[in-house]
């Protein structure tokens, strides 16, 4: 993820409107599962779910089909619908994925598409979407180059290689495609820019990870090795090195920051719905 940290948040600011977590890149979401296989330590959706009983630290990772979820009639919206942004996309559940996005795409919607891409799942959704490329976007989610990280932060996620060969399907299959390296993972974004940049048709986006040890603790995971890795990623993350991060991209047309990098350096905040930007 997410993101994302797929913040997976809806909600805007209550004091300056200003949009965040998924709202910065869509007018709505889309998702039909309750839990989620890759079980990333940091998950938004996990803390959620945990909060409100729906789930536990162990049976997050159970995927859960919410059928009435599933079969609700998504109308068109003016602008993206990310799908999804609350679980992933993932072999088990490949056939209702592709049944989902169909039905969106038929209800003439554009499809933001964000996930920590399984081979599998990208080579047959291209496969079977071809008529639809103008209006759909992949998102990958890959915070970091380095497999070993990812494994530690989410632990049944696609490694790197397989990450990346996603990207490369989907870019010669002649897809729009984007790259979200939110959360970053570690301080290799460069490496990560410069290894995936000629595969990118859209933006890369860099996102910092968000209350992580609230996070960690909430979803069992704040363990001494788990302490540690998060105050070295936080002091990765600290504003002197966004603000170099800042410094050496903010002439790439390629790299677009969300607000978590926006409000350190400084960059206005944009307040409507999904103008990914
Ligand atoms: S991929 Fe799944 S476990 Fe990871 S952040 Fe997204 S929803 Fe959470």
């Amino acid at each position: 993820m997410i993101m994302s940290d797929k913040a997976h948040c809806f909600k805007m600011s209550s004091i300056n409107k200003h949009v965040f977590g998924t709202t910065e890149w869509a007018v709505a979401n889309a998702n039909y599962l309750n839990g989620c296989s890759n079980d990333c330590k940091y998950c938004y959706s996990k803390e959620m779910a945990i909060r409100f009983k729906r789930k536990t630290v162990d049976s997050w990772k159970d995927e859960v089909v919410n059928w009435p979820a599933f079969y609700r009639n998504i109308r068109h919206k003016d602008g993206y619908i990310m799908f999804p942004s609350t679980h992933d996309i993932t072999p088990e559940h490949l056939g209702l994925a592709l049944d989902y996005i169909l039905r969106l795409l038929n209800n003439d919607n554009t499809v933001l598409i964000v996930t920590k891409p399984s081979f599998q799942c990208i080579e047959h959704l291209c496969n079977a979407l071809g008529d639809f490329k103008d209006r759909i976007l992949f998102r990958f989610t890959i915070g970091s180059i380095n497999s070993e990280t990812l494994r530690l932060w989410e632990p049944n996620a696609p490694c790197y290689a397989e990450r990346k060969q996603s990207l490369i399907y989907a870019y010669n299959a002649g897809f729009k495609t984007s790259i979200s390296c939110e959360p970053m993972l570690d301080d290799q974004v460069s490496a990560l820019i410069n290894d995936l940049s000629e595969y990118v048709t859209d933006a890369i986006w860099l996102g910092k990870m968000n209350f992580l040890l609230r996070r960690l603790n909430a979803n069992g995971h704040l363990n001494p090795q788990m302490r540690n890795a998060a105050e070295q990623l936080l002091f990765w993350q600290s504003d002197s090195a966004i603000l170099s991060l800042y410094e050496a991209y903010k002439d790439n047309p390629k790299i677009k920051w969300k607000e978590s990098i926006k409000k350190v350096v400084g960059l206005e905040i944009s307040t409507k719905k999904g103008e990914d930007k």
